[in-house]
């Protein structure tokens, strides 16, 4: 196959999908000596030496991506509920638009308004073979046949599923369907399903709650979060979808609280042995709450008790990036993380529902030294000063 062929076969794949905000693979990234390398290594050891991969995906449903290697591609199908072993269940398998060969390696999240977004397992992975190519029959040529006659034939090595097994395509038309179904040798099993025993990545051993949560709180780590910054107003907002916080003088910091890190980072990246006694209340929180979370605040000198850490917003929670959630969604997770549980040098940024006089003389009972008002639907825009916050200074 043409090295053309091949990239119009991709061009489906790579028009559904914006690379600049997916970790998934562009293609065409595995070098030409590599591939013809790996052919070599196979040729030698007589049989073909194809891969497949099962990917589970956790998207708008959850399904199996079963992916053939031919023609220099994967040739996809998604099976809503796996492969199974037991002649006798014949499995929808849609087929897809063909995929790049370095997809079977992509195990992550896809972001969450992204063609296919959710999170991606490799669930299973081998070599593969036709089960009608017999030695100088080339196993990429007669699956490519096959698959074109709407039939294929051909046994997994994988480390979960082995054995025989049958793809025939009962509907053609640009969403072509077929049934998968085991073929009936000896590695027939009616009592064995691996589909509901095995829910964990076969590179990884990450279930996906684990692959979910570890690369949020990576996609956190790698580009430290910058905050989302008020428009400065002479006079305040009104109406019913604002609402009024409290604005302390003090430094601007982050809370990343993780289970890999336990750190409260200023907007110009340092931290401060100051912070160390806050960043502990904060990590004890996490322990007892059972979740991690970044924290948007600022930490503060107060009269009475010293400093202290005032919580304004939340860009993670438990697993989540909540960026897109709006203002009052992010306020309540704050509030049910922060409920019954004393952690005396942090407080959350107290918030009034009306503007007015009376709102600007107890800020300046309180000593704040200004009033953000923020629109209560409005997302948290990382480093931009958004008309969705406005700032209002004390006199
Ligand atoms: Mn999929």
């Amino acid at each position: 196959m043409t090295a053309k062929r091949k990239d119009d076969s991709l061009s489906d794949y790579r028009h559904k999908r914006d690379f600049r905000k997916t970790a998934e693979p562009a293609g065409g990234a595995e070098p030409r000596a590599a591939i013809r390398k790996r052919r070599k290594r196979a040729a030698a050891t007589k049989r073909s030496g194809l891969r497949f991969v099962i990917q589970k995906h956790q998207a708008t449903s959850l399904h199996f991506d079963l992916r053939l290697e031919a023609g220099g591609v994967l040739k996809s199908w998604a099976v809503p509920k796996g492969l199974s072993l037991d002649p006798a269940n014949k499995r929808l398998a849609m087929e897809v638009e063909d995929h790049p060969l370095e997809y079977g390696e992509f195990e992550g999240t896809i972001p969450k308004d992204e063609y296919g977004g959710g999170t991606v397992m490799i669930w299973d992975r081998g070599t593969y073979f036709a089960d009608e190519a017999a030695g100088a029959i080339d196993d990429d040529a007669e699956i490519r046949r096959e698959h074109e006659q709407g039939k294929i034939s051909f046994f997994l090595e994988g480390e979960r599923l082995r054995g025989s097994f049958a793809l025939v395509r009962t509907d053609r038309g640009p969403k072509p369907k077929w049934l998968v179904i085991k073929h009936r040798d000896e590695h027939v099993s009616r009592d064995h399903d691996p589909v509901d025993e095995c829910d964990t990545s076969v590179v990884t051993g990450r279930t996906m709650a684990e692959i979910a949560r570890e690369e949020s709180e990576n996609e956190l780590a790698r580009e430290s979060i910058a905050p989302m910054r008020a428009e400065k107003a002479k006079t305040l907002p009104a109406g019913r979808d604002w609402v009024y916080e409290e604005l302390r003088d003090g430094t601007r910091v982050f809370a990343y609280i993780t289970p890999g890190s336990r750190a409260l980072v200023a907007e110009d990246g340092s931290t401060n042995r100051r912070f160390d006694a806050i960043a502990d209340e904060l990590g004890a929180l996490a322990d007892r709450a059972g979740r991690g979370f970044v924290l948007d605040g600022v930490v503060t000198h107060m009269p009475s008790s010293g400093l202290a850490y005032v919580v304004s917003d939340i860009v993670y929670d438990d697993g989540d990036v909540v960026l897109d959630e709006p203002w009052t969604d992010r306020r309540a997770r704050i509030e049910s993380l922060f409920r019954r549980r004393r952690v005396p040098r942090v407080r959350l940024a107290e918030v009034r529902r009306r503007a007015g006089p009376a709102l600007e003389k107890h800020a300046r009972s309180k000593g704040w030294v200004g009033i953000v008002a923020k629109r209560a639907g409005s997302p948290y825009r990382p480093g931009q000063h958004s008309s969705d916050w406005r700032r209002v200074g004390c006199s």
